[in-house]
């Protein structure tokens, strides 16, 4: 039998040749519309998206021949996994394609923030040699405190420790004890994590537990000079408390790629505050996590297709 793979959303190509090398034929229609793939998903056993395809319960339910769908990257949002599962359709992601761009991505936050890097070019943009105002910070030295020590968490911790920082962290689920011993971090209560970092980088996922979690208790007891980073998710913090903490000094500033609402309202204030670093959700945003997140999506399922004995 011929494994038919139908891809619908923009992918890198490298994972398009992986899955015609395995031997399957391979439909390649970023940009279909709702309308188009109902008509033609009873011919496919294998459905690829990323974030704009809505999987919805009449697309799986007309996908009678389905057997995998793939959601290259992070996130099952726009999968009906609960009636996809019903179907005994697998759904598989990759997650883990993301992580060290998003980890970089935090170190490089860490930096702009400490070394004033997006107020400093805003200024001489506008004609202003702001030097005597941006005396910053070195990582060298300081501890990081990371909440969430996950893929994400792990790796920026390996890149912190490269840095000379010594690491704290907080997780919900005991992390194994050699991924502390790699980096040295000590695993502490998240009150003492704000109480003891000078940066404190977020790494948790959006759970109702971890939603708002961050809010004035624990901004009031984190260090005058912590500086916090959020590239995980906008949600998990109180964002009113958040710009309270940062209008008030309770923390020297934040460096932000991920909002509780995306885009965030232009001039909303959180944005216009000189002490944050803001960028657009671009974690994930480079070739390398791109190609990744589907040439790892595509050995996931070229490993479903070959244990059902369908290739
Ligand atoms: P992961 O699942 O590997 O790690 C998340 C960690 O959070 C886990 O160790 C988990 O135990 C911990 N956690 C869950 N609930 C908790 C709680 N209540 N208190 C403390 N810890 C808790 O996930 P990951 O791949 O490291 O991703 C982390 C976050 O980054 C996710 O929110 C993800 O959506 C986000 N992300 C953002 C981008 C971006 O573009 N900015 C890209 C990739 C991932």
């Amino acid at each position: 039998m011929t494994v038919k793979v139908l891809i619908t959303d923009e992918v890198d190509e490298a994972g398009v040749d992986m899955l015609r090398s395995a031997g399957f034929d391979v439909r390649y229609s970023p940009g279909m519309g709702k309308d188009e793939l109902l008509g033609v998903i009873e011919q496919y056993h294998v459905l690829i998206v990323r974030s704009r395809t809505k999987v919805t319960k009449d697309v799986i339910e007309r996908g009678r021949n389905l057997v995998v769908i793939g959601r290259s990257g992070v996130g099952l949002d726009n999968i009906d996994v609960e009636a996809a599962r019903t179907r005994g359709i697998e759904v598989v992601n990759s997650p883990e394609a993301l992580t060290n761009s998003t980890a970089e991505l935090a170190l490089g936050l860490m930096l702009a923030a400490a070394r004033k890097i997006a107020y400093t070019h805003q200024q001489l943009s506008s004609g202003k040699w702001a030097k005597e105002e941006s005396m910053g910070y070195e990582l060298y030295g300081k501890t990081l405190g990371i909440i969430g020590f996950g893929r994400i968490g792990r790796r920026l911790a390996e890149l912190a420790s490269c840095m000379g920082m010594s690491i704290l962290a907080y997780d919900v689920v005991k992390p194994p004890e050699d991924a502390l011993r790699k980096v040295g971090a000590k695993l502490v209560s998240l009150e003492e994590l704000f109480a003891g970092s000078d940066f404190i980088s977020i790494h948790v996922t959006l759970t109702p537990q971890t939603k708002g979690m961050i809010g004035e208790p624990l901004l009031r007891r984190a260090k005058r000079n912590a500086i916090i980073v959020n590239t995980s998710r906008g949600e998990v913090f109180d964002t009113q408390s958040l710009v309270k903490a940062l209008e008030s000094g309770w923390i020297a500033g934040a460096a932000l790629d991920v909002y509780d609402k995306e885009p965030p309202e232009p001039g909303s204030k959180l944005l216009m505050l000189p002490n944050v670093v803001h960028t657009p959700h671009i974690g994930a945003q480079t070739y390398e996590a791109q190609r990744k997140s589907i040439t790892m999506l595509a050995e996931k399922i070229i490993s479903i297709i070959k244990s059902k004995g369908l290739s």
